[in-house]
């Protein structure tokens, strides 16, 4: 979930808000009631998706098993991991 930075136009407070991206933004400061304006500081939204590529080198050295070695008796030991996200 992105996590969007405002800045209060009045008394130039950040606010920091956990929004969905349907959640409408936030306008009002919750300190003096002043104007919100979004800041795009670029730190706060992390895709943790990106670069996952970049670790998978396949097709080049053969360090690892190809699949199709593995004999079809082999039962499922490990559990699939389930996802940690609570929310
Ligand atoms: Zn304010």
């Amino acid at each position: 979930m992105p996590t969007y930075e405002y800045e209060c136009n009045a008394c130039h407070q950040r606010v920091e808000a956990v929004q969905k991206f349907a959640d409408a933004p936030l306008t009002v400061c919750e300190s003096c009631g002043g104007e919100l304006r979004k800041v795009f500081s670029g730190v706060g939204i992390v895709f943790k998706g990106s670069g996952f590529y970049k670790t998978d080198s396949r097709g080049t050295s053969s360090s690892s098993t190809p699949p199709s070695s593995t004999p079809a008796a082999t039962p499922p030991s490990s559990p699939a991991p389930s996802p940690s996200s609570s929310d």
